[in-house]
């Protein structure tokens, strides 16, 4: 399944649809617009130039979010510190929304919940991802 971005510079090739969509309300998964699909990092294709963002607000970022540079288009994050080396979240709006219609669709806490704290759910209740009227 092949996603590009918004100018179409950055392409992403999935093996298939991913387990579940995660729209999660923290600011950096809010701010960056991404609906996140999670794939072991050997089976993904990103072709074309990226960018990277870590933010500067936080004395640790967990995360590293990379971008196309020409349209801004979220693209991916990765894990700063190697803990989830093999894991890449990808950015699933940059692909065709009908194609994922069924997935399930989690909202993530993150906003709500440190790193690590297992008191706390790590998703919202789900739902089934509803393709967002594309034919
Ligand atoms: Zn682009
Ligand atoms: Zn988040």
């Amino acid at each position: 399944v092949k996603g590009d971005c918004l100018c179409g510079r950055v392409a992403v090739t999935v093996p298939g649809r991913p387990e579940l969509l995660n729209e999660c309300n923290c600011a950096f998964c809010l701010k960056l617009g991404a609906l996140w699909g999670y794939y072991s990092a050997a089976d993904v294709t990103v072709a074309g130039e990226t960018r990277a963002y870590v933010r500067e607000d936080l004395a640790d970022p967990q995360l590293r979010g990379h971008h196309c540079p020409t349209c801004g288009s979220t693209v991916s994050w990765t894990a700063r510190d190697g803990s989830a080396a093999d894991t890449l979240a990808i950015n699933m709006r940059l692909f065709d929304p009908g194609d994922l219609r069924g997935v399930k669709l989690v909202f993530g806490d993150a906003r709500n919940r440190a790193e690590g704290d297992r008191s706390r759910p790590e998703y919202k209740p789900a739902t089934t991802f509803d393709g967002l009227g594309a034919r």
